[in-house]
């Protein structure tokens, strides 16, 4: 029987990011897709800063930036009647705008989920330590005391191999047969809210104008349907609210009499060739536990979100972030099996908010709808949407809390809005800041964090950090030193030392006054077999 150190079940956004994630951190696995190939169809569009931080780590991020639609048309949403009718209301994203920021080497992207997984699918088989393979799925999981089983199916030749692995990370989706396999099932908000999705090709150039932006919500026949560049260019999706599932998937002549409307022009004024036409409907929610055993839930698997705000893949993103170096501690003998835990500890809070901030955002983008059908306070409704897509706080700001990090007793800087605003800042369980290295502005501190504990020296006791890390590599615990050499004007300018997980949080800091020995802080907070 074939033998490996982790299955992964699922190869969509999530699937291919932890294997590329076990891959650097030299875990051998076996990733299995039912698919023949990746997305064709693209549902994720918008990928945030923290998302584009982690791809920068597989050097894909200039890969992906590739794929953006730009700066232009992701500073703001836009509610119009239709393509061709009247403006209703614009609202700034700054968190959407793919722009640079001071606090970050990477910014964010807006694109098109089938050109990312398919960066993602090539960069992910071409690591050593993965067997990537699609068209094929994985069944029957079980699972005892010293690892699990499943059947992997050749769904070319329909041959079943059977494999044994340590664990297991099921990234397969919002309706993971994983979940119900394992007892964890998604405790979900049931609303019955059915779309169609129309992804086509035309040059729409001669209605937006310069009323672009990255959700150009219009007023339909069915309801708020939404208009969404693909590239900035001629490829567009359009979605129709409120479809009864009843009657089956839009034919091509109803899809098209949609477009038309929602341009609202004649038909004869347009030209448009429909890619593909899918049904999706709104679930929002996260299962009872992450994981049970040696079972693990990433991505949709564990949680699900109303796309509105752009946050389903993103949370998936930094929640394998949180998991995959655990996984690899444990299995190469570093941690105990316990670190595991704190996978659930320390991403569930993180979730269970976005999941109600996206629950949140749709009733918000509607009520602009609303307020232009009704008569109502358009300038309210346009100022209470300002979450939708200005979120830097809170996808830059989030404090993990569990015994691996630190707790600060100081409080954060203070900015007017937590979710909106971000200042970096050094605090346990947070994102360690980014500061360039090198004057060309090419090297970030974040490139230091990846495989090992980092200790960042930025001034006081040298000697003692490095006799107390030596100590510790002398056991084979994979932890090194940094010297952060021009920490004045940056974030570390009063820290003497920070302790930074692989995933790249702040596990702990020092001050020069800091009475605690670094003997004393590395027990304390490294996750010690
Ligand atoms: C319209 C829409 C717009 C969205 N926009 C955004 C956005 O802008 N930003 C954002 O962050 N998120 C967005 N999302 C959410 C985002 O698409 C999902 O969060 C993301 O795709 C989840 O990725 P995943 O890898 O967890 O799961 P999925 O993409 O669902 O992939 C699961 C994979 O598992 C495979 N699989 C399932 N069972 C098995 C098995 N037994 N064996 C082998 N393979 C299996 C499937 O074939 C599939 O490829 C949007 C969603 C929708 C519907």
């Amino acid at each position: 029987m074939r033998e490996t150190q982790v299955l992964v079940i699922g190869g969509s956004l999530i699937g291919l990011t932890s294997s590329l994630l076990l891959s650097s951190l030299g875990v051998e696995h076996i990733l299995v897709d039912r698919r023949p190939n990746t997305s064709d169809h693209p549902r994720a569009r918008l990928y945030d800063r923290r998302t584009l931080e982690l791809l920068r780590r597989f050097g894909i991020h200039g890969d992906v930036e590739a794929t953006g639609i730009g700066d232009l048309w992701t500073r703001q949403n836009r509610w119009i009647e239709s393509l061709a009718g009247n403006h209703i209301a614009a609202v700034p994203t700054e968190s959407f705008q793919m722009a640079p920021a001071d606090y970050s080497p990477s910014i964010p992207v807006m694109g098109a989920q089938d050109m990312i997984e398919a960066t993602l699918w090539k960069a992910a088989r071409e690591q050593p330590n993965a067997d990537v393979r699609f068209y094929t799925s994985a069944e029957d999981l079980t699972q005892d005391a010293d690892g699990c089983s499943a059947t992997l199916i050749d769904r070319e030749s329909g041959e079943g191999e059977p494999i044994r692995a340590q664990y297991v990370v099921a990234a397969d989706g919002v309706h993971s047969a994983t979940r119900d396999q394992i007892g964890c099932p998604l405790d979900e908000n049931s609303f019955d809210f059915h779309l169609q999705d129309i992804l086509f090709h035309a040059d729409l150039s001669r209605w937006t104008g310069d009323r672009v932006g990255g959700l150009i919500f219009i007023m339909t026949s069915y309801g708020m349907g939404v208009y969404q560049p693909m590239d900035g260019a001629t490829r567009w999706r359009v979605q129709l609210p409120g479809w009864d599932p009843e009657r089956g998937n839009l034919t091509l002549e109803e899809a098209h009499a949609y477009i038309v409307e929602a341009v609202g022009v004649d038909a004869s004024e347009l030209e448009v060739d429909i890619e593909s036409i899918r049904p999706w409907n709104f679930i929002a929610g996260l299962t009872e536990h992450f994981s049970n055993g040696r079972v693990f839930l990433v991505g949709d698997a564990a949680h699900a979100f109303i796309p509105t705000g752009g946050m389903g893949s993103n949370t998936g993103f930094s929640g394998t972030h949180n998991l995959c170096w655990k996984l690899a501690y444990v299995l190469q003998g570093h941690a105990p099996a316990s670190l595991l835990d704190t996978y659930e500890q320390e991403h569930r809070p993180i979730a269970q908010r976005r999941v109600r901030l996206s629950i949140e955002n749709s009733g918000l983008a509607g009520a602009i709808g609303q307020a232009h059908l009704t008569g109502g306070d358009m300038a309210q409704a346009e100022f209470n949407c300002h979450q939708y897509g200005s979120y830097e706080g809170m996808i830059m700001a989030y404090e993990y809390q569990s015994a691996l990090c630190q707790v600060d007793q100081e409080p954060p800087p203070l900015v007017e809005n937590e979710h909106r605003d971000f200042i970096p800042v050094v605090r346990g369980g947070r994102r360690a800041p980014h500061a360039w290295l090198d004057p060309h502005r090419t090297i970030s501190t974040l490139d230091w964090f990846g495989t090992d504990y980092v200790v960042m020296l930025c001034q006081g006791d040298h000697d003692g950090w490095q006799a107390a890390v030596d100590d510790y590599r002398n056991r084979n615990f994979p932890i090194r030193i940094e010297h952060m050499r021009h920490a004045t004007n940056t974030p570390y300018a009063d820290s003497e030392a920070v302790l930074v997980r692989p995933d790249g949080v702040v596990a702990a800091h020092t001050r020069p006054s800091d009475p605690r020995t670094p003997a004393e802080l590395l027990e304390q907070y490294l996750p010690l077999n």
